[in-house]
């Protein structure tokens, strides 16, 4: 499959239950073991940061925003998890 948002061609990923996009692990913010873990159901709901983002942020952010703050998410997933919680709510 061919990951949405970097457009690398990757063997295996998720698929985002907001966007529909396919993205690899990396991208998705979410470990292969982690989504593995998630279960069928947790799967068929899964999704990406950018949609979790515009859920939470509606109408206050602007899509360039959320889709910016989306990859500083994500910086931030890859170090530490307590990271990404405190980037979140200082939104
Ligand atoms: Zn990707
Ligand atoms: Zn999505």
């Amino acid at each position: 499959m061919k990951c949405d948002m970097c457009k690398n061609e990757v063997n295996d990923g998720v698929q985002c239950a907001g966007c529909k996009r396919n993205l690899d692990y990396s991208c998705a913010g979410i470990s292969e073991t982690g989504y593995r873990k998630l279960g069928p159901e947790r799967r068929a709901v899964w999704k990406c940061p950018q949609c979790k983002l515009l859920r939470t942020y509606p109408e206050e952010k602007s899509i360039t925003d959320a889709i910016h703050t989306t990859r500083i998410l994500m910086e931030a997933h890859r170090n530490d998890k307590k990271v990404l919680y405190m980037v979140f709510i200082d939104l």
